[in-house]
């Protein structure tokens, strides 16, 4: 009974990203089913997934065939390794599929098995680039505050989360720039103002820093855990001409953007980005299986490729072929369906139209919102964007109460992100909207 599952979830799980003093009263959620874009708890609460799960069911939870496929993948050849010469069919097909909808210039694949595990992988491949080109003093990494990459040492060391920073010994070779983040640190710039002001910090750190000493730079098209930072138009022109006039590498971390969820299959499609690595996992197998892993451009690829032997790296799961049955399958019904067109055409543009009306709530101090991306602000005055506190305590209200109107919504302090089902309905659309809108009132007179 569920009393009893808390108890010995309490007692022997330690969860990620959870303070076991605070888990309160109720205890954990369990989760025992889900169907569509609806999950279910052990009491028969059936609510909307406005969060995809995290960030990775993009088709929701029903398609049979990527579980079918996963079974009967398991039956024939239920694991084989891509080590030492060793290869498996569907790991090569789903290396052919990826090379037709990443970006033209990209036609390779490292697989591993999570997002962190790619960006791990991602500064070993950046390493050996360099050195491979005898440039061996690129050795830098640029990353933005407040920027999610993982939680392995090299992924927690790339993301420029403080809390993070606090409990571990970042590497020392990673240095952060200005987030563009207009909302919170815009002041009283223009968003466009503000999108070139991020920039440049990119351009004076490299200068501070020396040019030839920096190896790349590494950036969510949109920063996603960092409370869904959707950048000024002008931010992403300015970088790639920063980085074009060092020579310095671009990694787009496509972990929650690709596949669709800005209504293009990459957000690197989106903003016109050529990337020279793109970090992917999560929604290639709709979450159904991990698998994470890099798209290496044919620049690089070219000289791992062709110089210097062997690539010391791997992952006993790189490649595991059940996950990569799920990926074949996952994006066949992306593409088959034209689901991401009809995020582009149709859900995208009527989430961005009702999300925006949230704006006019007394508590609203902005909306934003992308494909089935959004983010809404929380403040106690809309003038001069004053926060209810310090610690933004607002954000966790509103979202307990969201879950109390049957809806999932995720707090980033005082920012409640969603980024939905691709697959969702514009009837699903109202009904998220809606029951956002009830949390917010029910927000507004809890903190009043
Ligand atoms: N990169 C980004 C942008 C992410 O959002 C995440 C996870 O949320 C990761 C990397 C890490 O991926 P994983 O949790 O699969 O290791």
């Amino acid at each position: 009974n569920k009393t009893e599952l808390q108890q010995h979830d309490r007692e022997h799980l330690l969860h990620p990203f959870t303070d076991f003093q605070d888990l309160g009263q109720q205890g954990t959620r369990v989760i025992t089913s889900a169907e569509g874009a609806y999950i279910t708890d052990i009491d028969g609460n059936r609510l909307l997934d406005g969060m995809s799960g995290l960030w990775c069911c993009n088709l929701g939870y029903s398609r049979k065939e990527i579980s079918n496929a996963i079974y009967e993948q398991l039956n024939t050849l239920p694991f084989y390794n891509s080590f030492f010469q060793c290869t498996t069919v569907p790991s090569i097909e789903l290396a052919d599929v990826l090379a037709e909808v990443t970006p033209a210039h990209m036609n390779n694949v490292f697989f591993t098995g999570s997002g962190s595990e790619a960006n791990d992988t991602n500064l070993r491949l950046i390493r050996r680039f360099w050195d491979l080109q005898e440039k061996p003093e690129k050795r830098i990494v640029i990353s933005r505050m407040n920027g999610y990459h993982g939680s392995t040492i090299a992924g927690a060391s790339l993301g420029g989360m403080n809390g993070m920073h606090k409990q571990f010994q970042p590497l020392d070779y990673i240095e952060y720039v200005q987030q563009p983040y207009w909302f919170g640190e815009g002041g009283d710039l223009s968003p466009e103002e503000f999108g070139i002001q991020a920039a440049r910090s990119l351009d004076e750190k490299i200068q501070e820093l020396g040019p030839e000493k920096v190896a790349a730079f590494i950036a969510e098209p949109i920063q996603g855990a960092g409370g869904v930072i959707i950048p000024p138009e002008t931010y992403w022109p300015e970088v790639k001409k920063v980085l074009d006039q060092y020579d310095i590498l671009l990694v787009m971390d496509e972990v929650i953007f690709g596949f669709g969820r800005t209504g293009e299959w990459f957000g690197s499609d989106y903003y016109g980005l050529k990337p020279d690595l793109m970090t992917f996992a999560k929604a290639v197998t709709n979450g159904y299986f991990p698998l994470g892993g890099t798209m290496v451009s044919d620049r690089v690829a070219e000289v791992i490729k062709t110089k210097g032997g062997e690539f010391t790296h791997g992952y006993t799961y790189s490649a595991h072929p059940a996950a990569c049955m799920a990926g074949l399958v996952t994006i066949n019904i992306l593409r088959n369906e034209k689901i991401i067109e009809n995020v582009r055409d149709v859900t995208g543009p009527y989430l961005a139209k009702r999300w925006a009306e949230l704006a006019e709530h007394p508590i609203v101090g902005e909306t934003r919102s992308l494909g089935m991306v959004g983010a809404l602000e929380l403040v106690k005055d809309k003038a001069s964007r004053a926060r209810f506190d310090d610690n933004c305590t607002a954000g966790g209200v509103c979202r307990d109460l969201s879950n109390k109107h049957g809806l999932v919504m995720r707090a980033v302090g005082d920012a409640m992100v969603i980024a939905p089902p691709l697959i969702m309905t514009t009837e699903q659309v109202d009904e998220l909207v809606e029951k956002a809108h009830r949390a917010l009132d029910d927000t507004a007179k809890a903190l009043a």
